[in-house]
C-alpha cells in the first residue's frame, strides 16, 4: 500500500483463485479484509470441482496409460483393478488438503473469513445469508464469484444426466456415457471415465474437436481419442432427450449424416459456463454486466463503480484459473493506487488430455481469421529423442513469429508433458522474445523442451534434427 493511502474496508466475494489471492494481496497490502463465500471450503470452483480434482483423476488414467503404453517395450502389468472409492478418496483427500491450506493462509494473514451467500444492498454494504449471517460494510469489494455451468434445455432434470460438478462424483462408472461438448472440459473428463473402463461418445456440434484451438495440435489428441473413445460424432447436435428407465434416449442431427438414435447410461452436458452474477444486487450499487450477464471491467478491472472491482470467470475472456489469479494482482494494486494494467500477450491455455495440448498467445486460427502476416516453424517429435525414448512421438511444438521484427507472437505443443512446457514460452513472450533469442538459449538434452528450440532453428535454415521449413 502506498504510504500516503489509508487501510480501507475490503470486502471480497467469491473465495476461489480470482477471490482469496485477492483477499491476500488486499490484506498484505495493510487493508481490512472479508473474504466471503458460500462453500465453507475456500478454493472455488477450480478447487472443488474444476482444476484439481480433475487433474487427480487424469493422472489416475495416465498412470493406466502409461502401464499400457509399456507394453511396446516389453513390460506387462496385467489388467488394472480399480477402486472408484478409493480413487474419489484419494480425490477429496487432496482438495481437504488444499482448500485447508488457503484457509491456514487467511488466518496467517488475518483475512476474515465469511461463509454465506453475498449480495449488495446500496453503496458500501453487503448482506451475507448463511452459517454467518450478517452486513459487512466495505470501502472497496472484489467481485471473485465465478461461473455456471450451462444447461441445455433438451435434456431432462434426472441425475443421470451430469455436469462437469456431478460428473466428478464418478458413482461407480457406467457402461457408456455420451459426452455432449468436445471442448477441454468434455474431453478431459470422458478420457478419465473411458479410463475407467465407460465407453464414451463425444458429439460436438462445430466440425473439430477443441473449437478455438488450432487444428495442426488438435489432430495428434483426435486420433489417440478415436482409439480411447467408442464415437466422435462432429458437425452433429442433440435434438431431443428423454429420461427412460433404461437410460437416456438421445436424437442426433447431422450436418454430414444423421447419426441414429442411441441409448446413454449417463450423458455429461460440459457445452460452456455462465457468469455468477444474477441475483448478487448489481443494479443496487451500479455495476454493469454485458448482454450474456458478464461483469464490465476496463484495464485495471474496476467495474462500472469506481469502488467495486470484478476478476476471474465472471467477467469473461479466458476462464481460467492463472487468468483469474493475474487479474487479481491487478485489481488490488490498482485499488492500491498502483499503476496496474491487465496487459498479457499470453495467457496460457492448457488441455490436459493425453496427449496434452497447450499454446499461447497468438493462434494460427486467429492470425488466419485476422488476415495477420505471419511465419510458423515445426518441429515434429519424430524426431525428438525424448519423445522416441518415451514411445510418444505424437507430439508437435509449433512457433508463430512476425516475418518484419523475427518475434515470438504465438507457440503451441501437442505432446507427452504440454503444459509444463508452455510456461517457457509464456516468459519468452512476455519479455517480447525474438525467434533467435530462443534458437540460441541452450536447453536441455534429452527433454522435450528441445522441441521448441528447434522450431526456432528451423526459421533460420533447419535445426540439427529436422529440416523442416518456414510455412506463411
Ligand atoms: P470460482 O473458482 O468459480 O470461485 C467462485 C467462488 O465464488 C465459488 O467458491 C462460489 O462458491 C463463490 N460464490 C459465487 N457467488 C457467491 C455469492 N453470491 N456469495 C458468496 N460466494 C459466492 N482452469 C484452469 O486454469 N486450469 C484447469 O485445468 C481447469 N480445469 C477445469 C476443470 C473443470 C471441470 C472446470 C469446471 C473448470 C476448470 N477450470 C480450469 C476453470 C477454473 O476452474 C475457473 O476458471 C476458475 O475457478 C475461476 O476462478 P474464479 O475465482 O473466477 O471463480
Amino acid at each position: 500500500m502506498a504510504t500516503d493511502q489509508q487501510a480501507l474496508r475490503v470486502a471480497v466475494i467469491g473465495g476461489g483463485p480470482g477471490g482469496y489471492p485477492a483477499a491476500f494481496a488486499a490484506a498484505r497490502g495493510g487493508h481490512q479484509v472479508t473474504l466471503i463465500d458460500e462453500n465453507p471450503a475456500l478454493g472455488g470452483v477450480c478447487l472443488r470441482c474444476g482444476c484439481i480434482p480433475s487433474k487427480t483423476l487424469l493422472h489416475a488414467a495416465d498412470i493406466m496409460a502409461a502401464a499400457e503404453g509399456a507394453k511396446q517395450f516389453g513390460i506387462e502389468f496385467g489388467e488394472p483393478r480399480i477402486s472408484v472409492d478409493g480413487l474419489l478418496g484419494w480425490k477429496d483427500k487432496v482438495i481437504d488438503r488444499m482448500s485447508g491450506g488457503i484457509a491456514m493462509l487467511a488466518r496467517q494473514q488475518k483475512v476474515n473469513v465469511v461463509c454465506g451467500r453475498a449480495r449488495f444492498d446500496g453503496p458500501g454494504r453487503l448482506a451475507v445469508e448463511g452459517p454467518d449471517s450478517q452486513l459487512v460494510e466495505f470501502d472497496r469489494a472484489v467481485i471473485a464469484t465465478g461461473s455456471s455451468p450451462l444447461q441445455l434445455p433438451m435434456f431432462p432434470d434426472d441425475p443421470r444426466v451430469l455436469d462437469s460438478t456431478s460428473a466428478l462424483d464418478i458413482s461407480g462408472p457406467p457402461k457408456n456415457l455420451l459426452v455432449v461438448g468436445g471442448g477441454y472440459i468434455g474431453l478431459e473428463l470422458g478420457s478419465v471415465y473411458a479410463a475407467l473402463g465407460t465407453s464414451v461418445s463425444v458429439v460436438e456440434m462445430t466440425a473439430g474437436l477443441l473449437p478455438g484451438a488450432d487444428r495442426d495440435l488438435v489432430r495428434p489428441l483426435q486420433r489417440r481419442l478415436k482409439d480411447e473413445f467408442e464415437n466422435i460424432w462432429l458437425r452433429t447436435r442433440v435434438e431431443r432427450a428423454g429420461a427412460f428407465p433404461g437410460g437416456i434416449r438421445c436424437e442426433f442431427r447431422g450436418e454430414d449424416a444423421d447419426v441414429a438414435p442411441a441409448w446413454f447410461d449417463q450423458v455429461l452436458v460440459a457445452v460452456g459456463r455462465k457468469p455468477n452474477s444474477a441475483d448478487l444486487g448489481l443494479d443496487s450499487v451500479d455495476v454493469s454486466t454485458d448482454e450474456r450477464g458478464f461483469v464490465r471491467v476496463d484495464g485495471q478491472q474496476r467495474t462500472s463503480n469506481a469502488s467495486i472491482f470484478a476478476v476471474g470467470d465472471v467477467v469473461g475472456g479466458s476462464m481460467l484459473a492463472h487468468k483469474a489469479t493475474a487479474e487479481a494482482r491487478v485489481a488490488i494494486e490498482a485499488m492500491n493506487g498502483e499503476p496496474a494494467q491487465f496487459d498479457h500477450v499470453a495467457i496460457p491455455a492448457v488441455v490436459f488430455t493425453d496427449p496434452e495440448i497447450a499454446w499461447c498467445g497468438l493462434t494460427e486460427t486467429q492470425a488466419r481469421a485476422e488476415g495477420r502476416e505471419i511465419r510458423i516453424v515445426r518441429f515434429p517429435w519424430a524426431a525428438l529423442g525424448r519423445a522416441t525414448a518415451m514411445g510418444r512421438n505424437e507430439g508437435m511444438s509449433k512457433l508463430i513469429i512476425d516475418p518484419v521484427d523475427e518475434r515470438v507472437l504465438g507457440a503451441g505443443v501437442v505432446g507427452v508433458g504440454a503444459g509444463e512446457l508452455i510456461a517457457a514460452q509464456v516468459i519468452a513472450m512476455e519479455m517480447g522474445a525474438v525467434a533467435s533469442e530462443v534458437a540460441h538459449a541452450i536447453h536441455p538434452h534429452p527433454t522435450t523442451s528441445e522441441s521448441v528450440m528447434e522450431a526456432a532453428e528451423i526459421f533460420y535454415g533447419a535445426s540439427p534434427h529436422y529440416l523442416g521449413r518456414v510455412a506463411k
